[in-house]
């Protein structure tokens, strides 16, 4: 059977950046290539973008709405049960790698404080990350946009008080949209799958948000039939848990197209959506916006 990577740098993300995406498949590949399993592939892609600074994962995270904090979220499965994830993390320039060392707890999913007490435990250093121009123009737009009502973008907050229940530290006054997540769904040659996702969460967020990516079913899905991961708004792929509704499309029988396509069009269109998905028939990806993709087959 041939190998396949897909990778995706995040639903809304530029398209120019497909570069960043191209080279996580090809690390993901070499891996394959060197023996490596097909999770310790789809690591390997995520690990790489986590890296990039241009996707909102790792070191290219969003702020959230005080301006000044940043919590992440990453997650990995394959088709032969493991499953692990960490969330609202701070502290860790690779949140994929701490999300690896839960494989070797009894758990699967560590949360703030204990997952980052959890990283040092396992000699990975404090890493104090420092948003780029990208993530603070990001969050000056969206600050704009709350304070002016202007809800285009965001259409989740169009009914909600933002400075009601605001939790963080600071002033409201004193402190922007975006989401994005990266992802790779890899197939091994013998027709194992395996997917990884990491984010620095959506915009804006409150404190102690989590999004679909760290969690299973609705981020991303592994087991014998596939995998599949997602990108987009948080909250509505988390309520229709779009990743397993994917897989059970695989399950069925139905193509990864077929199946992403089924998923995407009951998926309300204000909302960002991106799916990638690789079953025994081949991969495929779609999204209802940009979704800079990389990809790679080889026998
Ligand atoms: N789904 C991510 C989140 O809501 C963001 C994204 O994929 O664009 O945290």
């Amino acid at each position: 059977m041939n190998a396949i990577v897909l990778t995706h740098g995040g639903a809304s993300a530029r398209m120019e950046w497909a570069d960043g995406c191209d080279a996580a498949a090809h690390v993901a590949m070499q891996a394959l290539d060197a023996g490596r399993t097909a999770l310790e592939a789809a690591v390997a892609a995520v690990n790489l973008l986590e890296g990039d600074g241009r996707f909102n994962a790792g070191k290219g995270s969003v702020l959230r709405m005080d301006g000044v904090s940043m919590e992440m979220d990453a997650a990995l499965m394959d088709d032969a049960g493991h499953l692990a994830a960490v969330a609202g993390i701070r502290d860790v320039e690779h949140p994929i790698l701490l999300a690896r060392e839960v494989l070797s707890t009894p758990h699967c999913m560590l949360a703030g404080e204990g997952a980052v007490a959890f990283a040092r435990k396992r000699g990975i250093p404090e890493y104090r990350h420092q948003p780029g121009p990208r993530a603070r123009e990001l969050h000056r737009q969206i600050m704009r946009e709350l304070a002016e009502g202007d809800f285009s973008d965001m259409p989740q907050w169009a009914e909600q008080d933002w400075r009601r229940d605001w939790n963080f530290l600071t002033d409201p006054e004193l402190a922007a949209g975006a989401c994005d997540t990266v992802g790779a769904v890899v197939r091994d040659r013998h027709g194992h799958f395996a997917v990884a996702t990491s984010t620095g969460g959506a915009a804006p967020m409150l404190r102690g948000r989590i999004g679909d990516a760290p969690l299973v079913g609705c981020g991303f899905f592994a087991g014998p039939h596939g995998g599949v991961v997602a990108t987009g708004i948080g909250e509505e792929i988390t309520r229709r848990m779009v990743a397993r509704s994917v897989y059970e499309g695989l399950a069925a029988g139905l193509d990864p197209e077929s199946a992403c396509r089924r998923v995407l069009a009951d998926f309300p269109e204000a909302w960002d959506l991106g799916i990638l998905a690789v079953s025994a028939q081949g991969g495929a990806h779609l999204a209802n916006r940009t979704l800079p993709v990389g990809r790679e087959e080889r026998p």
